[in-house]
C-alpha cells in the first residue's frame, strides 16, 4: 500500500487586544516610530521589574472559558532563555510547566455540500507570553536596525494536540479559532499586522504507525499560505521517506514566491532553552469568583449561536456555519429574520450568504458598512413572500436600496411602481396580446418546441415590464395555447 496519513498540529500567536503591554505600561499601539513606544522595561534596562496586566491574564480566562477548557488556579511565568539582538532580556517571559489555559477542544466544520464533516480539535494548552521585539534588514545597507515597539506585547499562544489529518482541516480549524478569538474580543485578528499567526507542526506516517517525525513551518500569516505550506511539505516529506531518507526533526520557512518550504535551523528543544520559573513574578493565582465574572460577561459563542441557528431556524449545518462567520454577520442576520420573521429564514439565510455578500464583496467592504441595513432587507424579503414582488424585481428594489433611493422597500416599490402585477385579467390581457403577436412561437410551441414556451413568457413579462407575476403567466399562457 502506497498509503500516507497527515499529521498535523498548530500553534498560535494571538496578539491580545490590551491597551498596554503584558509586563510593562507602554502602549501597544501598531505602527508608531520605531522605539517610540518601548519603556524601559521593553529594554531591560537593569535594576527594572515586570508588572504583569490584569487585561492580559483577562484574555486568557475567556479564551480558556470558550473552550471548554481548565483555567488553572495556579500557574506560573517562566524565562524562556536564548539570544537574538531583539530580545535585550536574553530570555523571553513565557508559560512552560503550569500554562494558564490546559486542554478545551474546537470543533469545526469541514468541507461544504455532501462532503461536509465536523472536526473536534483538542487543544493542548494556551500560555501567556511576551513578544519579541524586530529586526530590520532592508533599510540600512548591510546593518540590521532593531525595534522594540512589539518587545513585550501580549501574546497567547494556543497549541492543539496532533489531531488534523489534511491541509482543509488545519485551515478549517485556523479559522474557526480566528473568528473565535475576534469574537469574544481578546484579539482584532489582523493577520497582516501579525496579530494571528500560525505555526504548523507536519508529519506523514503509514495509517496505524507511530508518528513520524515532524517539521515544523513557521510564522504562516495567511490561510492560503498556510494550505500551500502543508500541502508542499507533505509532498516533500513523503518524495524524502520514499527516496530512503529521514525526515530531520527541524524548523522551517515558507517562501510564498516559490510556494516552498526551506529549512531555517535543526529544531531546538525544550531542554536547549533552560527554562525556570522567573523569581521577579509571582505565581498567577486566579480565584474561582474571577472566572464566574468572566464567565458571566461571554457572549453567546459561535458554535452555541450555530447550532441555535439550526433548531430555531431550520437551516443546513453549512448556512448556520456560514452565518456565524462572524458576530457581526450573525446579528445582521439575526435582525433580518427578527423583520422577515422565522418563516423565512431560509431566503433570509440565502440574501445575506448570496446577494449581500456579492455585493459587499463587490466593493470591497465589510457587513458592518453594508448600506442596505438589516431592517430594509428584512422588509424587502416580507414583499417577495407576501407576493407584492418577484424574486427578480426584488433584486432591483435591493440595488435602489443599495444606491440610496428609497428609505424602506416599499418606499421603492410605490415610488418606482413595481408591485407585481396579480390581478389575473389584467395578465390575460398580456397573454392574449402576446399570443395574437407571434404566431410564429404559437405554432411552434403546438408542434413541441419547449424553447418557443419560454420565449412567450419572455414577451408576456417584457409587456409587464417585469412586474407580472411569473407563476400567473405560466399558468395563463399554458392553458390559453391549449384552448
Ligand atoms: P515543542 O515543545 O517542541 O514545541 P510540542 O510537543 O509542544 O513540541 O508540540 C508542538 C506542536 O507540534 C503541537 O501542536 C503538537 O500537536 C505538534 N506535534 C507534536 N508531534 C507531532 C507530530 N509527530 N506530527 C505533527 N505534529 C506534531
Ligand atoms: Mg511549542
Amino acid at each position: 500500500m502506497n498509503q500516507w496519513e497527515v499529521v498535523i498540529g498548530i500553534e498560535t500567536h494571538a496578539q491580545l487586544s490590551s491597551v498596554s503591554k503584558i509586563f510593562s505600561g507602554a502602549s501597544t499601539a501598531f505602527g508608531a516610530a520605531p522605539n517610540t513606544q518601548a519603556c524601559a522595561v521593553d529594554l531591560a534596562l537593569p535594576g527594572v521589574l515586570p508588572v504583569l496586566n490584569r487585561k492580559a491574564v483577562e484574555c486568557a480566562i475567556r479564551f480558556g472559558l470558550a473552550i471548554g477548557a481548565q483555567v488553572a488556579p495556579k500557574s506560573v511565568f517562566a524565562r524562556k532563555n536564548y539570544f537574538y539582538p531583539d530580545l535585550p532580556k536574553g530570555y523571553q517571559i513565557s508559560q512552560f510547566e503550569l500554562p494558564v489555559v490546559q486542554g478545551g477542544a474546537i470543533t469545526v466544520a469541514v468541507g461544504s455540500g455532501d462532503k461536509a464533516y465536523e472536526k473536534t480539535v483538542n487543544l493542548t494548552r494556551a500560555h501567556l507570553e511576551e513578544d519579541a521585539g524586530k529586526s530590520l534588514h532592508e533599510d540600512f545597507h548591510g546593518k540590521s536596525g532593531i525595534d522594540l515597539n512589539r518587545a513585550g506585547t501580549p501574546l497567547l499562544e494556543i497549541v492543539t494536540e496532533p489531531d488534523m489529518r489534511s491541509s482543509d482541516e488545519a485551515v478549517a480549524y485556523a479559522r474557526a479559532l480566528h473568528a473565535l478569538v475576534r469574537w469574544i474580543g481578546i484579539c482584532d485578528g489582523n493577520m497582516q499586522e501579525g496579530s494571528f499567526r500560525c505555526d504548523a507542526n507536519v508529519s506523514v506516517r503509514r495509517p496505524g504507525a507511530p508518528y513520524g517525525t515532524r517539521r515544523e513551518i513557521k510564522n504562516l500569516n495567511s490561510f492560503r499560505f498556510l494550505k500551500e505550506a502543508i500541502d508542499f511539505e507533505v509532498q516533500w516529506q513523503i518524495n524524502e521517506i520514499e527516496e530512503g531518507r529521514a525526515i530531520q526533526q527541524a524548523t522551517v520557512l515558507f517562501d510564498p514566491d516559490s510556494g516552498e518550504t526551506r529549512m531555517m535551523r535543526s529544531k531546538e528543544d525544550a531542554h536547549d532553552y533552560r527554562y525556570f520559573p522567573d523569581p521577579d513574578l509571582l505565581p498567577l493565582l486566579i480565584p474561582a469568583d474571577w472566572i464566574d465574572r468572566v464567565r458571566g460577561e461571554l457572549p453567546e459563542l459561535p458554535n452555541q449561536k450555530r447550532q441555535r441557528f439550526i433548531a430555531q431556524f431550520g437551516l443546513s449545518a453549512y448556512d448556520a456555519t456560514t452565518l456565524t462567520a462572524s458576530q457581526e454577520i450573525a446579528a445582521y442576520f439575526e435582525a433580518v429574520v427578527g423583520i422577515a420573521g422565522a418563516a423565512n429564514a431560509k431566503p433570509c439565510a440565502n440574501w445575506v450568504m448570496v446577494d449581500l455578500a456579492a455585493r459587499l464583496n463587490k466593493e470591497g467592504r465589510e457587513i458592518g458598512e453594508s448600506p442596505v441595513s438589516a431592517a430594509q432587507l428584512g422588509g424587502l424579503i416580507q414583499r417577495i413572500a407576501d407576493n407584492t414582488i418577484s424574486n427578480n424585481i426584488a433584486k432591483k428594489v435591493f440595488e435602489a436600496l443599495w444606491n440610496g433611493e428609497g428609505a424602506s422597500a416599499d418606499e421603492v416599490i410605490e415610488k418606482q411602481g413595481l408591485r407585481q402585477i396579480t390581478d389575473s385579467g389584467a395578465i390575460a390581457a398580456l397573454v392574449d396580446e402576446v399570443i395574437a403577436a407571434n404566431p410564429g412561437n404559437v405554432a411552434e410551441y403546438r408542434a413541441g418546441k419547449e424553447k418557443a414556451f419560454n420565449a412567450l413568457v419572455g414577451q408576456v413579462m417584457k409587456a409587464a415590464k417585469g412586474k407580472a407575476n411569473p407563476q400567473q403567466v405560466n399558468a395563463l399562457l399554458k392553458e390559453k395555447l391549449a384552448g
